[in-house]
């Protein structure tokens, strides 16, 4: 049978009850063998002891036959006197001597040619009655003639004491696992508390109150830990969501902005009797409304998609001056209708690895503002150094300093009218940023010029 509790805390209390029954037995065990043991070597101390007292006593009788002098009854150790066993037996095994407690009981029977040899022999064994008794042998000469002496106690002593210990464990035990097992309990289940608390917090998330925490205690344990990321995990959606939010009603602005001209436009055009040339104006800007209502549709569609990881790189070696002529042969037309020049220099050619429509994307959206928002006429400089980087720089008015870190928001605008006027939504510079971390690489600012960096380039060309 496979005992598994379902909760973590009553495993862990069962697993400790399960170890302190495990240790209280071995314990147990233990105490009692080396109890015994102890008992029995005193036991056998006590009988050697014994041994040397008793053969001072020995004599024969004027008839022969071997007296004992045991008349010890005022000594203190007269009650072991009378406690013990002593046969006396000749080599052939004649009984010459079996004291009083000893009675008809035989401690052994013709001598072992071993048996008290050359000092002490020890054994345990079992009387006919069935008493087990310590026995120490021990040869002895007396007046010429050989004999065995034999002294023995009774291990009974021995075997009660242990059963009287081995009775109060069994007694105390059950109690002592009990107060384990409930103290256990109580312990891991306190322990597991911010568990409990986690679970029930992860219960009750929605996206309306991703801003609770659950608290944190300042142990610096393991759940103190769990915790704490729990909480930074919360911290890191509510943001997220945050984010979410802030994008859908960025978005839902934009959306409204033409959607309400492109409305406008009809209404007035159903209102006005006008002539075929005044129709094909109001529908021309009708059209102007909705390719700008598609680019920001574009722009969306490709920020959702990044934000789901829905677009794959597909890199290859891409030489980063032709990438950028092309982009720039992109963008001529527009900055010949402001009489702007697009300088190119270079320090010669460099590749690296990148999907190239994704980085041209980038390098469009910044040569892009730098048209837009620079003056008729002006000169704008593209640069490409050896390091993989890319500096756009213009006249215009350039970033400030407090705009800088922001700018690369979505729907970031230093001055909306200015932006929607030349047709843009905010969007632009978060996907050339998206687009070259996506590379590894960094875009930044610094007044009129847009830097980009990648990490390293492939070997120069
Ligand atoms: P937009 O589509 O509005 O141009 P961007 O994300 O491309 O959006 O740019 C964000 C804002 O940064 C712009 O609205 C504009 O105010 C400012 N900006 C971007 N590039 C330039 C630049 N070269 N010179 C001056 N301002 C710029």
């Amino acid at each position: 049978m496979n005992f598994r509790p379902r909760s973590i805390g009553a495993r862990i209390a069962f697993s400790y009850v399960a170890v302190l029954l495990c240790a209280m037995v071995i314990f147990m065990t233990s105490t009692a063998v080396v109890l015994y043991l102890q008992m029995r070597n005193q036991l056998g101390h006590y009988a050697v002891q014994d041994i040397e007292t008793v053969e001072g006593l020995l004599s024969f009788a004027p008839g022969g036959s071997l007296v004992v002098n045991e008349n010890y009854h005022n000594h203190p150790e007269s009650k072991r006197v009378l406690d013990r066993y002593l046969e006396i037996v000749g080599m052939d095994g004649r009984i010459l001597y079996r004291n009083q407690h000893l009675g008809v009981l035989a401690l052994g029977g013709v001598p072992l040619p071993t048996e008290g040899a050359g000092g002490y022999s020890e054994h345990s064994t079992v009387l006919g009655d069935g008493t087990r008794v310590r026995m120490v042998s021990r040869r002895h000469t007396l007046d010429g003639r050989p004999l065995l002496l034999r002294l023995a106690y009774s291990e009974e002593p021995i075997y009660t004491a242990v059963k009287e210990l081995l009775a109060a464990a069994a007694l105390i035990f059950p109690l002592m696992i009990a107060v384990a097992g409930v103290v256990g309990l109580r312990m891991s289940r306190r322990t597991l508390e911010p568990v409990q608390q986690i679970t029930r917090q992860a219960e009750r998330i929605t996206s309306r109150n991703l801003h609770e925490r659950i608290p944190v205690s300042h142990t610096g344990d393991e759940l103190d830990h769990l915790a704490e990321v729990f909480n930074q995990t919360m911290g890191r959606l509510e943001h997220s969501f945050q984010q979410l939010r802030q994008f859908t009603a960025d978005a839902s602005h934009e959306l409204r902005t033409p959607l309400a001209a492109i409305r406008s436009i009809g209404e007035v055009g159903l209102q006005q009797d006008g002539s075929r040339d005044d129709y094909r104006e109001l529908v021309g800007s009708m059209l102007e409304e909705v390719s700008r209502l598609s680019r920001l549709v574009d722009d969306l569609l490709m920020i959702a998609r990044a934000d789901a990881g829905a677009i794959q790189l597909r890199r290859s070696s891409t030489e980063l001056i032709a990438l950028t002529r092309d982009t720039i042969a992109l963008l001529e037309p527009l900055a010949d209708e402001k009489r702007q020049v697009l300088l190119l220099t270079t320090e010669g050619p460099v590749r690296i690895d990148a999907d190239p429509s994704i980085l041209r994307q980038a390098i469009i959206n910044v040569l892009h503002n730098a048209i837009k928002y620079s003056p008729p006429g002006s000169p704008i400089s593209i640069r490409i150094g050896r390091d993989a980087s890319i500096a756009i720089e213009d006249t215009g008015p350039g970033i400030p300093l407090e705009h800088a870190n922001r700018i690369f928001d979505r729907f970031y605008r230093i001055d909306s009218g200015r932006s929607r006027d030349a047709g843009g939504f905010g969007l632009g510079l978060s996907i050339a940023r998206w687009a070259v971390q996506a590379h590894g690489g960094e875009i930044s600012v610094s007044g009129n010029t847009f830097r980009i960096t990648f990490p390293q380039p492939l070997i120069a060309s």
